[in-house]
């Protein structure tokens, strides 16, 4: 088998399927096919391979490629060629693995369908009615559908373990600091991470460890020894504590999905595991936290797109205030303008105290309430979203019942702790995802739980 067969096999596969499923919006075709080239030549020339040889890879595109268009599925990025490569970009490079291409996804990783993206709409490959979750919904739909068998997502609320669970794939957001951001287009700065999607637990652990570590362009980037992901995966659950929080089974979680984590329990406890119902009472106020804060975050990290510096500039504006404006007001889609106009609002002066501030106080509540659970358990497990995937164009008039789809997942970016999403059932035929939440840099008990499961 050569590298050059495996990147031809991926690139057929997206010209058979991409037209119907829509995961791609730019592909790299004649770097890809020569960086395989020169893979397969050195073959015979040396005996030590990076960790992923050869791997066909798809990034998500709101991580800066040099010389290959990232636009974040904005038209404000319409015709943005970075200049240099994300660490995560460089870092796939080392393990000598070959990017294929960038991946659709919600503007500025705003939305949980990928239905606010400024091009297209990605379909569920599982059922092209549905959507496949956001905000990573490429990443998630393009390793479903066979295009590539590693993608890269980022996960702010929610956006790798949710696409992951509506498309029936395992998804990791790994503690905060665990892989570099640098090169990630900011959303918001305090919760987003990197994180890998694949088709099976073991891919997802090499492709964690390929991409972790600590990173002098990122001062969020943990000072922490990167563990041995993939040795993980020989070591059994017995004797793990899990608890499951009330919160994660209770109103508004669909009876087949509450069904389906039980039955992931039973597993668990069949090979010596115990679990106990425990909780996490400030989740209630999860949602309302993460929307103040990355808004207000958000609000402040999309002031660079000014027509100045990146991508798309209005033209025939009377002067520079109207520039911005003009270019602002056509180049950004609606869910990100919602997102800046709360975030600016939040952070004005006579409201920040009474929003930002207080936002703040209740993020340490929820961090808190992590910590006393994990002080008697090794892991938590809920389901990763309360329904299987919602149809194409059912909630886009309605903000406010999309955000309330991450109810279970954004808790998790708050604490700033590791999860994964692994598929754990089907309801009318569509994937349903089991989530296990970790301690801080602890993912290596969550590969162990997960690996339960394959
Ligand atoms: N759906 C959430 C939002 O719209 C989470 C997005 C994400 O994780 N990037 O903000």
């Amino acid at each position: 088998l050569r590298v050059e067969d495996l990147v031809e096999e991926s690139y057929k596969r997206i010209g058979e399927v991409d037209d119907k499923v829509g995961a791609f919006l730019a592909l790299n075709e004649d770097k890809a096919r020569a960086y395989a080239k020169e893979l397969d030549g050195a073959l015979g020339t040396k005996d030590s391979f990076g960790l992923l040889f050869g791997m066909p890879i798809g990034v998500k595109d709101n991580i800066v490629t040099k010389d290959l268009r990232t636009t974040c599925s904005s038209k404000i990025l319409e015709n943005f060629d970075p200049i240099y490569d994300a660490t995560v970009v460089n870092k796939l490079r080392s393990a000598e693995a070959v990017t294929i291409g960038k991946l659709n996804m919600d503007e500025f990783a705003m939305g949980s369908s990928t239905e606010n993206s400024g091009f297209k709409v990605t379909k569920n490959p599982w059922n092209l009615d549905h959507v496949p979750g956001g905000s990573s919904g490429g990443s998630a739909a393009s390793v479903a559908a066979g295009e590539v068998p590693f993608s890269l997502g980022s996960d702010t609320g929610g956006s790798i373990r949710q696409p992951a669970s509506f498309c029936g794939v395992v998804g990791l957001k790994p503690t905060y600091g665990r892989v570099s951001r640098y090169g990630l287009v900011a959303f918001a700065s305090s919760l987003d991470q990197i994180g890998p999607i694949t088709r099976n637990v073991e891919d997802n652990a090499y492709l964690l460890q390929a991409i972790s570590g600590l990173d002098p362009m990122d001062s969020t980037s943990a000072n922490v020894e990167v563990a041995d992901y993939v040795s993980a995966l020989k070591e059994d659950v017995k004797g793990l504590k899990i608890g499951v929080p009330k919160e994660y089974l209770g109103e508004g979680v669909d009876e087949e999905v509450r069904q389906s984590v039980l039955d992931a329990l039973k597993v668990l406890e069949g090979l010596g595991a115990t679990w106990e119902e425990v909780s996490l009472p400030h989740s209630k106020y999860a949602l309302a936290t993460y929307y103040l804060l990355s808004s207000s975050e958000a609000s402040a990290n999309l002031a660079r797109f000014d027509g100045v510096r990146y991508g798309y500039r209005a033209d025939n504006a009377e002067n520079l205030i109207e520039m911005y404006k003009q270019t602002r007001s056509e180049g950004f889609g609606d869910e990100v303008k919602r997102r800046i106009m709360l975030g600016t609002f939040a952070l004005s002066s006579g409201y920040y105290d009474a929003y930002y501030k207080k936002a703040q106080q209740v993020r340490t509540l929820i961090k808190k309430d992590f910590e006393d659970v994990f002080e008697k358990y090794d892991v938590i497990i809920g389901p990763t979203t309360p329904t299987p995937a919602f149809k194409i164009g059912e909630k886009t008039n309605d903000p406010l019942t999309m955000y309330a789809n991450d109810i279970l997942t954004i808790p998790v970016n708050l604490a700033g702790v590791p999860g994964i999403s692994v598929p754990c059932g089907f309801s009318n035929g569509l994937p349903l995802g089991l989530q296990i939440i970790g301690k801080h840099f602890d993912e290596r008990t969550i590969y162990r739980v997960a690996n339960a499961f394959e």
